[in-house]
């Protein structure tokens, strides 16, 4: 334990960023480090306590907390980096990005603020890259067996990396042209250097991990052309079936999907030639979000960025309390209002508003029509009433829907596989990770519909695993190569 007195002695400190003022002019990332002493002032507030929840039930990863809380506090820093990469093969992407359910496990959330877990794991892998101690792990030993990867996002990512550790060939197919999936194209680059992605794949290049891109599963490569070439396939395809809006007027022009508008900026970043695109550009516009979550909040410090003249946020769902909401106690993820850095950047949020539709000029959109909502519980269903006299109309030139997702895309892949589908959409897996198809296996979002970084590279982690006893248990197939 880093120190028994260090939760009464120290108060928690927060993570300093840019001035907004400051940072908006970029999309340069937006936190700042702390320096040593800070940290190691905040390790020293782990209690290492009995059964740790911040470690079982707040981190899908299981990432060991209280032992590296211990060592950051003793200065044990190699020995810390190593403690992380036993369980996340990308803790410098969870360091940035995951909110953190662990911090809402720790025992110190009670009835006090939580241990700085983020941005210890942030800096602890930082310093590894700094110092040299992250170097490619190449397996000793090659199997001879072959792994196609469908998919670069998190999950494919992090399973990829497990087999080639575990001796396997494996090669990743990505659709797009740069790998990354979500960490690249969805997430903005004031959460997430995209440079943060390149380093990590070249230790993954170095452990023999090949990368195809801008090939497309079912299009471009027929599955059964795959299934004779690999062993085994793993599809990490993502849940990227946008939620649409079925309301008069979606089809006027300047009308976009959230993760259309967030790619195109991180294309532009990257420099690629976006030349014959239609732009999806904010500037001098009033932006309406439709959506309240962490999607629209990338769309919000997107939009100020661009120099939108006003951005509005609408959530169709109550606003949540400010503190502790009895509906989710500890250690559960608490839904409570968060009000994110983008928003700090400068916006308007509204909850319990309906969108009703939309009209235009020409073509074009110009104004958003809605209402307010009133939620109540009816035989234990959440059913939801438009509440009369609160009709209103705004004039907006850009709306960006960032409703979520529906679940992983059927056309293509999915259905020239002939994959068995769960009630929500997704594929359906064992708990092998294994789908319908004997030696297919599928992990992240494409499993479990859309969900956080740091559960894709844990399913990745798992349907590698799954997939290793798999081959070890079968004789070499006799394929063609
Ligand atoms: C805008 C946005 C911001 C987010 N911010 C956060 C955040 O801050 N923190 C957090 O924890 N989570 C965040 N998330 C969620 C997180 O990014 C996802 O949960 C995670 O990326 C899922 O990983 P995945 O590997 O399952 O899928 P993805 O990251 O979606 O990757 C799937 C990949 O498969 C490829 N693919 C699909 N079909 C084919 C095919 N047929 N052939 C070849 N390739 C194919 C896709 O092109 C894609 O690259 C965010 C999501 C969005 C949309």
């Amino acid at each position: 334990m880093a120190k028994p007195t260090g939760f009464m002695e120290y108060r928690r400190e927060e993570v300093p960023y840019r001035p907004a003022a400051e940072r908006v002019s970029d999309y340069f990332e937006i936190s700042l480090p702390l320096p040593e002493e800070v940290l190691r002032r905040q390790a020293a507030r782990c209690m290492d306590c009995g059964i740790p929840f911040c470690h079982g039930m707040g981190c899908s990863l299981g990432n060991r907390i209280p032992e590296s809380s211990d060592l950051v506090y003793h200065g044990r820093w190699r020995e810390a980096c190593e403690n992380l990469h036993a369980t996340n093969n990308f803790p410098e992407v969870t360091g940035r990005v995951c909110p953190a359910p662990c911090e809402a496990a720790c025992t110190l959330s009670i009835n006090d603020e939580p241990v700085l877990i983020r941005q210890m794991e942030l800096e602890i892998v930082e310093r590894g890259f700094g110092e040299g101690w992250v170097q490619p792990c190449a397996a000793e030993e090659k199997t001879g067996r072959r792994v196609a990867v469908v998919g670069s996002g998190p999950a494919g990512l992090a399973a990829a990396q497990q087999l080639a550790r575990a001796g396997h060939e494996v090669v990743v197919f990505e659709k797009d042209a740069r790998v990354g999936g979500m960490l690249r194209y969805g997430i903005p680059d004031f959460k997430l250097d995209k440079a943060v992605i390149d380093r990590r794949l070249e230790q993954m290049a170095a452990e023999g991990v090949a990368f195809q891109t801008e090939v497309n599963i079912g299009e471009d490569v027929s599955p059964k052309y795959l299934r004779q070439r690999f062993d085994a396939v793993c599809l990490a395809l993502g849940a990227r079936q946008p939620r649409d809006l079925a309301v008069p007027g979606r089809g006027l022009e300047n009308i976009h999907f959230a993760m259309d508008y967030l790619t195109q900026q991180n294309r532009v970043n990257a420099g690629e030639d976006l030349s014959r695109e239609q732009p999806i550009d904010a500037a001098g516009k009033t932006v309406a979000i439709i959506g309240g979550g962490d999607t629209g909040s990338d769309c919000v410090g997107t939009a100020v960025r661009q120099g939108a003249r006003e951005v509005h946020q609408f959530e169709i769902l109550p606003r949540p309390p400010e503190r502790a909401n009895p509906q989710t106690p500890w250690p559960l993820w608490p839904n409570i209002l968060r009000t994110s850095t983008s928003h700090e950047e400068g916006c308007l949020r509204r909850w319990g508003v309906l969108t009703r539709g939309f009209t235009g000029v020409g073509v074009r959109v110009r104004e958003l029509h809605g209402c307010e909502v009133a939620w109540s519980q009816v035989d234990g269903n959440w059913r939801m009433s438009e509440l009369p006299g609160t009709e209103f109309s705004m004039e907006v030139e850009l709306v960006l829907l960032a409703m979520g997702f529906a679940h992983v895309v059927h056309r293509g892949l999915i259905e020239r596989f002939g994959l068995e589908l769960d009630a929500t959409g997704n594929i359906a897996v064992d708990a092998d990770c294994q789908t319908s198809q004997p030696g297919v296996f599928a992990a992240g979002d494409a499993v479990s519909g859309a969900s956080l970084v740091v559960r894709a590279i844990a399913a990745g982690r798992d349907a590698a695993a799954c997939i290793d006893r798999w081959l070890r248990g079968r004789q070499p197939a006799g394929r063609s190569r």
